[in-house]
């Protein structure tokens, strides 16, 4: 498949020249796509099919590092290399604190040194990515790590206290985890929080986040939501798992059941660290009242 490539400028005659200039490319072959102005190119960068972007750094009344640091703020992770008409050392180490890869000085670009910079932004993006995703999820399962987590969470909470709204956290343990691994082996055990992270991950609306919190135990970050659709969610999850039983190769069926508490940003608690230990106290109870169930914190 041929990748694309996003081009941002309001010059119709430089999206011209750099169509021409794609012609001249010796390797891959890219499809260039055009955005004439800020809000379009915003729009095309962050649905995110793109390989890497060419951002002009006049657009119209518009900055394109004001575009960068948006795109980046909003989730984009399109490699992109900025476009300027002058060089000048300001703009180009400006650019690149925003984020961009590379940049080209327009009154000097030629097909080989445009074919090299795309290839080198589309090289590093790729990288960038791998180290990306090192930092922030869990090798087992793939869930975001513990790290992550905790990123999120401060994250969210400072959302969730600026624009008024609750948000939640489901912790999820699974029960009696210790004697699959006594009785299959710890690479049983691996295969069962594998499969029951992709159950996690299944049943949660887009907005929504799983984690691995630690061993055998996962967090679901509930967005904008209060303890009612926490309960809800923490209820599916339980029900996602015990629905059906594992079938692992070379293992008999397995019937695995988790438990999960539920608690809530600000009915249940004011920190993110109270928030952990109500869910965690409500995940507690769930286990104490015979497992398999969830349970929500103002519940107890
Ligand atoms: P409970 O229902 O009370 O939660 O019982 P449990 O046996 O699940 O709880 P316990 O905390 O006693 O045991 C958790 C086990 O999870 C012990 C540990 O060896 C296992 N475990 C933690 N991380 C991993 C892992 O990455 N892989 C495997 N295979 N096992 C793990
Ligand atoms: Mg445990
Ligand atoms: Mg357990």
């Amino acid at each position: 498949m041929t990748r694309k490539i996003l081009m941002i400028d309001d010059d119709r005659m430089q999206f011209r020249l750099t169509q021409a200039h794609f012609q001249n490319f010796r390797g891959e072959r890219f499809e260039l796509e055009w955005a004439a102005t800020y809000e379009e190119g915003m729009t095309k960068l962050l649905e995110g099919s793109y390989s890497a972007c060419l951002l002009d750094y006049q657009l119209g009344d518009r900055n394109g590092l004001e575009l960068i640091k948006a795109a980046v703020a909003g989730g984009s992770r399109t490699p992109i290399v900025f476009l300027t008409a002058e060089s000048s050392e300001k703009v180009d180490i400006e650019a690149m604190n925003a984020g961009a890869l590379d940049y080209l000085v327009k009154g000097e670009i030629t097909s080989r040194s445009l074919e090299r910079s795309l290839r080198y932004a589309l090289k590093l993006g790729e990288t960038l990515e791998a180290l990306r995703r090192l930092a922030t999820r869990d090798q087992l399962t793939s869930l975001l790590n513990r790290r992550e987590f905790d990123r999120i969470m401060a994250e969210e909470h400072e959302r969730s206290r600026r624009f008024g709204h609750p948000f939640a956290l489901v912790l999820i343990d699974i029960d009696h985890f210790k004697s699959v691994n006594d009785t299959y082996g710890h690479q049983v055990g691996d295969r069962v929080l594998q499969e029951v992270a992709a159950r996690l991950t299944k049943g949660l609306r887009d907005v929504d986040r799983a984690a691995r919190f630690g061993g055998e135990e996962f967090a679901l970050i509930i967005m904008q939501a209060d303890a009612k659709v926490a309960f809800d969610a923490a209820e599916r999850a339980v029900a996602g798992i015990r629905a059906t039983p594992l079938s692992l190769d070379g293992v008999p069926e397995l019937k695995v059941t988790v438990s999960a508490g539920a608690a809530s940003i600000p009915a249940d608690a004011g920190s993110v660290e109270a928030l952990v230990a109500a869910a965690d106290k409500a995940l507690y109870a769930a286990k104490s009242r015979g497992r398999n169930r969830a349970l929500a914190f103002n519940a107890l």
